[in-house]
């Protein structure tokens, strides 16, 4: 299946020579299968992602530039919250019958306007034209270089809670142009103090509750410590909704939330992460004000629609 079969090999031809030379690449995209070299001492961190249009974005809205960025955001995200390092992708596009060679080739920029600044080749893929809306998908390999993978299940009672940056409203446009937090998730995993970590796609309420429920543990949020972001503000003045509950459950915010024996020292250069709360014992998420039970955390993470 392809575009048109003059149009699709057009499309390959233009593909083969974007490939930059990279060292993990032995043989790039062109041949039924690429070739990487890989390190004997690297484990492989494997992932995909999918985006849809009218779940992920509104291909009546957003460009092809900016969906093809989000897709590859969304895996280096993952890579992030693993504290591995991307290092190679393949993506499939099902385009809309009656798409252009322009439209794929934008959305293939996106992806590498993601990739390229993690040295991170795009190595292969497949495109297919068929009557439905157009949806994007990328396989992220990463590798652990030195650094073991961080998991969800390793969480300990009295634990610091934190996250790197403000949340919530990112729907009002930040979910299309998220900074995948690379460089910080792997110092976080360099510093041996980091217990789990995962990062917040469907909100921080849900994605909390993955790693309580995967570590066997609770949770004590401080109300006056979880970082609102202007976004949520500004939604709440349209939706009546209460900022503080945009930031516990609005998705797409893709900073890191973590757990930490203590706080790690970080490269000023980089995002401070910001303590919300404790780790307990129990299996029950807790909002807290001055030492008073507010409320009981219910893991109601964003339902994916637009
Ligand atoms: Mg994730």
């Amino acid at each position: 299946m392809g575009l048109t079969v003059s149009g699709e090999f057009d499309f390959i031809d233009w593909l083969r020579a974007q490939q930059t030379p990279s060292d993990l690449v032995q043989l790039g995209a062109g041949d039924d299968l690429a070739v990487l070299r890989w390190a004997s001492e690297d484990l492989l961190i494997v992932g995909v992602d999918q985006v849809l249009d009218g779940v992920h974005f509104d291909s009546t809205v957003h460009t092809p530039r900016q969906i093809g960025r989000k897709v590859m955001n969304r895996n280096l995200s993952d890579c992030a919250a693993m504290a591995c390092l991307p290092a190679a992708a393949v993506a499939t596009v099902a385009l809309p019958k009656g798409s252009s060679i322009e439209f794929a080739k934008e959305l293939y920029l996106g992806l590498r306007d993601a990739a390229d600044p993690f040295d991170c080749a795009i190595v292969g893929g497949d495109t297919a034209t068929w009557t439905g809306h157009l949806v994007l998908t990328v396989t992220i390999l990463g590798r652990s270089a030195g650094v073991a993978p961080i998991t969800r299940g390793r969480a300990k009672v009295g634990d610091g809670i934190y996250v790197t940056g403000p949340l919530g409203g990112s729907i009002l446009g930040r979910h299309m142009t998220f900074e995948p937090r690379v460089l910080l998730g792997r110092q976080l995993g360099e510093s041996g103090l980091v217990t789990s970590m995962i990062d917040i796609s469907d909100g921080l309420s849900r994605d909390l509750s993955h790693i309580c429920e995967e570590s066997r543990v609770g949770a004590i949020l401080q109300e006056s410590q979880v970082p609102i972001h202007d976004d949520a503000r500004k939604l709440s003045e349209r939706d009546g909704v209460h900022p503080l509950l945009h930031a516990l459950n609005d998705g797409e915010d893709h900073e890191l939330l973590f757990t930490a024996s203590s706080e790690p020292n970080l490269d000023a250069s980089l995002l401070q992460p910001i303590r919300i709360g404790t780790i307990t014992d129990g299996n029950k998420m807790y909002l807290d004000r001055g030492g008073n039970r507010l409320m009981l955390i219910e893991p109601r993470g964003w339902e994916h629609s637009l």
